[in-house]
């Protein structure tokens, strides 16, 4: 546990005091008094499917409370509202209500004065040219991206900003100064290392003070994680090179200059945990216990809380008041994946039937029975660990309690002993009291013109014979339950009948567009295996049914209606997957013009390129989240086609949105596949809805997600499957207790793939400290960063962009400034302190601020963009991870016989090699770039081609060879694919080729291609304003 903060607490690898309940690590830890039921001996897990005694329902005490609820029941799911309504959901961050966002320490903007004086402290006249003054820049400080504008002006000077000692004597040379570099810089000249920052740093309390690591003298500068921390010291005036003078080049230079190795590293920070927890159990019996980091390979028991695959927070302590909360603005937040995949090794979730009498839950919360419910009276009552409500034990439950005050079948009942369960629901979960159909699939194919003469359409129909046999099915079925139904489509509707008594199918065309209906009832939906030949039969002749279509317009928005209207006609639940080509543009409802503009980019109206158009697409979003269709978009554009409208109905109905812009089946067609494949197998559950409950103190009050609210607290997902993540965020409404800590459930109702009801229970205990020390060792970088990028992402749609970006930038500033303020022991100003677990914070941050919706460029797709943004809403902690810090492998030194994977390097220019193969990949691109003097024996093992030269462009898949080299990696790029919720296109770039600046703008560590300062400058500009936060 690396949790705290580097120079303020004791070292690294020592327990921590302060960790409250649970120092002892994993497994050891005592049992948690409030917790009631933990702590115990391991426990054994429950076997099977728990069946309970209904027999006595009858004497059940059926609280009136349940009964009046049950109306509600049916319409919103498990979650009737006894609980006092929570206020209305708090404006999308940055907005006036608030206020903790916009209300950084620092004031907004430092004015004009504040700046000049910063300016002139920071030395300007060292370097070659200061930077010209510019006037707009003076008043907004950080407004534009950190990027290209703004960093010349600002960040460069940054390391020899304010803080720099003024006795630093002249730079030497170009490396070095790494200003956090922590140890190693302290007293140390780095004169005779040739680095420029040859500041005697400041003294005292040590650049770091790691107990262990040498404060003062150490030359060098070991990257490893614990080791840094130390002071920025100051810039490095003269650089040899000189600055050009242009403001723009100001910038780059420096972070060039200085040793990348000083600031801390995201690739150590996930080595080191893999290092100390890879492989290990988690046990999840411990409250407010930090899970290992996202990225390392650990097997989870579950013993009381959920586990973190299911919900990771930003902080595993909370703080006690909301004063503290505002004071540190660190966002309290769990991301919730209720269902996230889990590995083979891990026991899946328990089924608990209660037969008749269903899930026993609190009278007034409703919350579930769980770990946090504490029985007494012998077992006649329990109190409840959310609202403190004491309830009878319903007779046909009743049990008796041990010595310990522990119920005797606490082992044998999932619910009273593990984080995460499902309860079979009763009738009173199902829409109109009935038992729900099976879910059904209906594929939904644009025959228009374009779809037709790229070959995709046939290529869709091939792919379909074979991936219907793998629809989801239960465990153990023979088949799936799930229905399939075919609709094809240009300016009409094509129903299709593949009734399995027919000999061939039928078509119906509906051509009225604005009333959509389905024409058929019997026939549409059908059992694959019962209609197999038929469909066949169908998927054959599409293509060539419309071989010789000249028609190019496309209808879109009666494409979603008709599945809501199959959807409602059958009384089933499902997902649409509808392959589309083009803008809708012909005379329907939804149709969509162009209005894509470039020249809104960086203005206040920049928001509107990310608004959907209303109207239809909203109600559209509703309708299909109350008939519980799901509606997955694969995209297949040649220009701009208003991907914000387009995503709309998807982002809210927990789709997904696949985009292949100017698709050709040779390059794309495998990339589309593997995306297709992967979508339609996917585990899933249909028309959920969730309800995230809390112990008395917080309260959840925003959701993230692709999700629809039609209240404050019912998230409701049409469909939802494992990759799909709700970030949901808490604020204080009490104060919370140090002792009882702070519990949440999540509990989601949802129609499992063979059609029965089910609710999904997780559940979570925090601690809560009036300690921000406490808070700062408990945060997770993963899950924080996942909660800006979310927030940030909303926040562009109703602000200008420069305003999200200062506001990002200001928030770090201010919960890095509160813990130095408040966590870290005294030390010398220049130094740049940050807490253990959030040392790589910055460089995220920073990766985030130059993501396509972010970083404002006309180079940029306004599409793309837009299809970031949504694509990002949904996502969990570690798809987050990947995207903004790119795995960056070294290949051309592969141990081709070592089973364990290379490992990964820093995302910079400066870690290639001319002669280096690397493979890059975030989780939506992936690149193999070769050097320009790779050996040629790599390019013939790997390609077959005499040398580099003989690539050809264009290339998506290596050749398979018989070599030890050539299977190696393609068996790591495979099982990355496999790995990855989506499918990743492969590109083959060579170094100094055109389109390796595509890949260039993955080096995340390096100024942005578009914008977007270096990670060392960020973090210079970070340190500058976080002193200024602390005089
Ligand atoms: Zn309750």
């Amino acid at each position: 546990m690396s949790q705290q903060g580097y120079v303020a607490a004791p070292p690294y690898s020592q327990a921590q005091p302060g960790m409250g309940a649970y120092q002892g690590g994993f497994g050891s830890g005592p049992a948690q008094p409030l917790y009631g039921h933990y702590g115990g001996p391991p426990q054994a897990p429950p076997a099977g499917v728990m069946k309970s005694p209904v027999s006595s329902v009858a004497g059940m005490p059926l609280s009136p409370v349940s009964s009046q609820y049950n109306p509600n029941v049916q319409q919103n799911g498990a979650h009737p509202q006894s609980y006092p309504a929570p206020p209305a959901v708090s404006a999308p961050y940055g907005q006036p209500p608030h206020s903790l966002y916009n209300n950084m320490a620092s004031p907004g903007p430092p004015p004009t004065q504040q700046l000049t004086n910063q300016m002139s402290s920071m030395n300007l006249g060292n370097y070659g040219n200061p930077p010209p003054p510019a006037s707009s820049v003076a008043q907004q400080p950080f407004q534009a991206p950190p990027p290209s504008s703004l960093a010349p002006q600002h960040m460069p000077p940054g390391p020899q900003s304010p803080h720099m000692s003024p006795q630093m004597s002249p730079p030497q040379s170009p490396q070095a100064n790494m200003p956090m570099a922590g140890q190693s810089m302290a007293g140390t000249p780095m004169a005779g290392t040739g680095r420029p920052f040859p500041g005697p740093p400041p003294q005292g309390p040590g650049g770091f003070q790691q107990p262990g690591l040498a404060s003062a003298g150490q030359p060098g500068y070991p990257q490893q994680a614990g080791q840094f921390g130390g002071y920025m010291a100051g810039p490095q005036p003269n650089m040899p090179g000189g600055f050009p003078g242009a403001p723009s080049a100001l910038a780059g230079p420096p972070q060039k200059k200085l040793d990348p190795d000083s600031i801390p590293s995201i690739t150590q920070v996930i080595e080191d945990d893999q290092v100390k927890q890879g492989g290990e159990v988690f046990s999840t019996n411990i409250r407010g216990q930090v899970p290992p980091l996202v990225t390392t390979d650990f097997t989870v028991t579950d013993q009381g809380n959920a586990s973190p695959r299911f919900i990771r927070c930003t902080t595993y302590s909370l703080p006690c008041t909301a004063d503290l909360a505002k004071q540190c603005q660190v966002p309290l937040a769990a991301i919730v994946k209720p269902f996230a995949s889990l590995p083979k090794n891990e026991t899946p979730l328990y089924v608990v039937n209660h037969g008749d009498t269903g899930p026993v839950r609190c009278n007034r919360c409703k919350a579930y029975m769980c770990p946090y419910m504490q029985f007494i009276d012998g077992g006649r009552r329990y109190q409840c660990g959310f609202c403190n409500c004491v309830n009878e034990v319903p007779v046909f439950y009743f049990q008796h309690l041990d010595h310990m005050g522990r119920r005797v079948d606490f082992y044998e009942r999932p619910e009273l002993s593990l984080g995460s369960y499902e309860f079979v629901a009763t009738l009173d979960y199902c829409k109109n009291n009935k038992p729900p159909n099976p879910p059904a699939y209906i594929f939904m194919i644009d025959v228009s013109y374009n779809n037709i003469k790229s070959g995709l359409v046939k290529l869709i129909c091939d792919e379909l014979k074979t991936l219907l046999e793998k629809l989801p099915r239960e465990e153990g079925m023979e088949n799936s339950a799930i229905k399939v139904g075919f609709v094809t489509y240009n300016k009409v509707l094509h129903f299709y009948n593949v009734k399995s008594a027919l000999a061939q199918p039928q078509m119906m065309v509906v051509s009225d567009t604005a009333e959509m209906f389905v024409p058929l009832l019997n026939g549409f939906l059908v059992n694959y295996q019962d209609s197999r030949a038929v469909i066949y039969n169908l998927l054959d002749q599409i293509p060539d049914m419309f071989a010789d279509t000249s028609e190019s317009e496309t209808v879109f928005a009666p494409v979603i209606q008709a599945g809501v209207e199959a959807f409602k006609a059958a009384e089933c639940s499902g997902k649409l997957f509808i392959f589309h080509s083009s803008m809708p543009t012909a005379e329907a409802p939804g149709k969509l013009k162009n209005r894509d503009d470039k020249k809104l980019v960086n203005t206040d109206k920049e928001k509107t390129l990310f608004q959907p158009q209303k109207s239809v697409y909203e109600q559209l979003s509703k309708d299909c989240v109350a008939s519980g269709c799901c509606v997955d978009l694969f995209l297949f554009p040649s220009q701009y086609s208003d991907m914000a409208t387009m995503a709309d109905v998807p982002s809210h109905t927990g789709g997904s949105v696949y985009k292949y812009s100017n698709f050709q089946v040779e390059t794309d067609g495998e990339h589309f596949l593997r995306d297709l494949r992967k979508d339609v197998q996917k585990s899933i559950g249909f028309d959920a809805i969730m309800r995230v409950r809390t112990s008395t103190g917080f309260r959840a009050t925003d959701f993230f997600g692709a999700v629809y609210m039609s209240n404050t607290t019912d998230i409701e997902m049409a469909a939802v499957d494992c990759d799909k993540a709700v970030t949901v965020e808490f604020k204080h409404d009490d104060t919370l207790s140090e002792e009882t800590g702070a519990f949440m459930q999540c509990a989601l109702l949802y129609t499992t793939i063979s059609g029965q009801r089910r609710l999904r229970i997780h559940n979570l205990s925090l601690n809560c400290s009036s300690q921000l020390s406490e808070l700062y060792k408990s945060c997770e970088t993963d899950s924080l960063i996942n909660f800006f990028a979310k927030s940030a992402y909303r926040a562009i749609l109703n602000q200008p962009l420069k305003n999200v970006r200062e506001i990002l930038v200001n928030q770090t500033a201010h919960m890095l400034a509160c813990y130095r303020k408040n966590c870290a022991s005294p030390s010398a100003a220049s130094q740049l302190i940050l807490p253990d677990a959030m040392k790589v914070f910055p460089v995220y941050m920073n990766s985030l601020m130059k993501t396509a919706p972010l970083v404002g460029s006309t180079e940029l797709s306004t599409d793309d963009r837009a299809h970031q943004r949504l694509s990002v809403t949904a996502m969990g902690v570690e798809d987050t991870q990947l995207l903004l810090y790119p795995r960056l492998t070294p290949l051309h030194n592969v141990d081709v016989d070592s089973e364990k994977p290379p490992a990964p390097v820093r995302c910079s220019e400066e870690r290639l090699t001319d002669s280096g193969m690397f493979l890059l990949e975030n989780g939506q691109s992936m690149f193999l770039w070769l050097g320009q003097a790779s050996p040629p024996d790599l390019i013939q093992n790997l390609f077959n081609l005499p040398s580099l030269a003989h690539l050809q462009g264009h290339m998506c898949a290596l050749p398979e060879l018989d070599n030890p080299l050539s299977k190696k990696v393609r068996s790591i790029i495979s099982s990355l694919l496999e790995k990855r919720p989506n499918s990743m296109k492969l590109h083959i770039v060579r170094q100094r080729d055109k389109p390796e600046m595509l890949f260039r703008q993955f080096l995340v560590e390096d100024k942005g291609l578009h914008g977007g300062a270096s990670y060392m400058d960020f973090l210079c500009y970070v340190h500058r304003e976080i002193r200024q936060l602390l005089t």
